[in-house]
């Protein structure tokens, strides 16, 4: 045994306990123990795991808030986006991916997905190391002490219609076998905080036969996500050229099991809704990054009603807060509906708790790793919540959940950590200073024309 971690209150799947501890062994919860209650081993929940990440846009953050047309759409930040891209290489994408890193252990986040396409040098052509780019990120979240599941995306075409990717798009593209061998070059750094699987861009950027013949050459049990209906254009593309809308014909043509997370499955039909929900694949909502983009409202109570399983991420990073990702995915059906309190379960009234437990419950197959429960074989990555704060004056074990996520925007994570080790303390990162005055050099050379 490495240590033993007594808690005030334990978060489970079946709610706080106060009368448990943690024993720690190698980086994992090696059993949960009887512990008095201490009143002072603090609140200890299991690490939120971030479930979409493009880390090079966390730069963009802010900049693309002037109207420069009055249909400004997805499609229009989407140029600004291709313009930003363009300039990074693998040492400033080190140095932002750290930088967001840092901020998502902060906020509460102890695993990302990063869902990643910046492949290449800006004209197309391959690094020497064709996974350079790749492992930038890798020695970002080592650095920073995040748990990652890198998900190389695959990107082939600029369109249904098959079109040759754009000047722009080039650093993004691979044929398959080159793909495979990058995959192939980063399974074997994987190691215990390191999960790769695989991520296929879109359906408008992967051909059919280039995913069939993907899914036939990749091993079993990886995490494999994909961007989906995101878009109303998309939407209507798929159904002009392939005759399906996006997630009718995933679910039609792949095998979409619980190793699928299909992010921004905003626009569905109930059909679609009740097939997610059946594969038992996840959705990966991005509740601030899907506002910001005005690409709509994903249609939460009827997937809940229908039990699909659900997770968060913060996508473009607009915001890194689960806060406020969890905090936006109710608020939005309340907008919309006209009512109060709709993500709740059949075990909890409190729209917190029932938030909580479905984020957590998607960790695990989300990323492939052993997240989202402090509970025996599972990872030691946790996070603990700042009693002292006004926020929780006079909070009882059952408010707790619903004052951290509904009351003000007062950072209330005090502690992290991954793998056992503390990466944040009194809820400062490790590394703070060095990264973040590292990130405004980085960021100011990146941005100067
Ligand atoms: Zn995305």
């Amino acid at each position: 045994m490495d240590e033993l971690r007594d808690a005030s209150l334990l978060w489970t799947p079946a709610g706080w306990r106060g009368d448990a501890g943690l024993e720690l062994a190698a980086g994992r919860v090696a059993r949960v123990v009887p512990a008095e209650p201490s009143g002072n081993g603090g609140w200890l929940l299991p690490g939120i795991a971030n479930l979409h990440s493009h880390a090079f846009q966390r730069v963009m953050a802010g900049l693309t808030e002037r109207q420069t047309h009055a249909q400004d759409s997805f499609w229009t930040w989407r140029e600004t986006m291709y313009r930003i891209a363009a300039r990074f290489d693998p040492d400033s994408l080190h140095a932002v991916a750290a930088q967001l890193y840092a901020e998502m252990l902060e906020a509460g986040y102890t695993s990302v997905c990063e869902f990643h396409y910046l492949h290449h040098a800006p004209d197309g052509t391959p690094y020497a190391d064709p996974a350079a780019m790749s492992k930038a990120l890798v020695a970002a979240a080592r650095g920073t002490g995040i748990r990652l599941t890198l998900l190389p995306v695959l990107y082939m075409t600029g369109g249904f219609d098959r079109r040759p990717l754009s000047a722009r798009q080039r650093r993004f593209g691979h044929d398959l076998d080159g793909f495979l061998r990058l995959f192939e070059s980063l399974r074997a750094i994987e190691d215990d905080t390191l999960r790769v699987g695989v991520a296929f861009h879109s359906l408008r950027a992967v051909p059919p036969e280039a995913m069939a013949a993907a899914l036939d050459a990749l091993p079993p049990g990886i995490p494999l996500h994909v961007h989906i209906a995101e878009q109303i254009g998309e939407v209507q593309d798929c159904l002009t050229v392939r005759n399906a809308r996006p997630v009718e014909w995933l679910l039609d043509h792949a095998p979409v099991d619980a190793d699928w997370t299909l992010v921004h499955a905003t626009h569905l039909t109930a059909g679609e809704i009740a097939g997610i929900a059946g594969s038992g694949a996840t959705v990966a909502i991005c509740p601030t990054t899907e506002a910001n983009l005005g690409d709509g409202l994903f249609p939460l109570r009827d997937y809940l009603d229908a039990g699909g399983a659900w997770g968060i991420g913060s996508d473009s990073h607009v915001s890194v807060s689960p806060v406020e990702e969890l905090r936006w995915l109710e608020y939005g059906q309340r907008l919309h509906t006209r009512h109060r309190n709709i993500a709740v379960g059949t075990d909890s009234s409190s729209v917190g708790e029932t938030l909580l437990h479905g984020t957590l419950a998607s960790g695990q197959r989300a990323t492939g790793q052993p997240v989202g429960a402090l509970s025996s074989g599972n990872a030691a990555d946790w996070i603990t919540l700042d009693q002292q704060a006004p926020a929780f004056a006079g909070a009882r074990p059952e408010d707790v959940v619903d004052r951290w996520l509904f009351a003000g925007n007062r950072p209330l994570v005090r502690e992290v950590r991954v793998a056992g080790t503390t990466v944040v303390a009194d809820g400062r990162h490790r590394d703070r200073d060095a990264i973040t005055g590292r990130y405004h050099r980085v960021v100011a050379a990146l941005l100067a024309d």
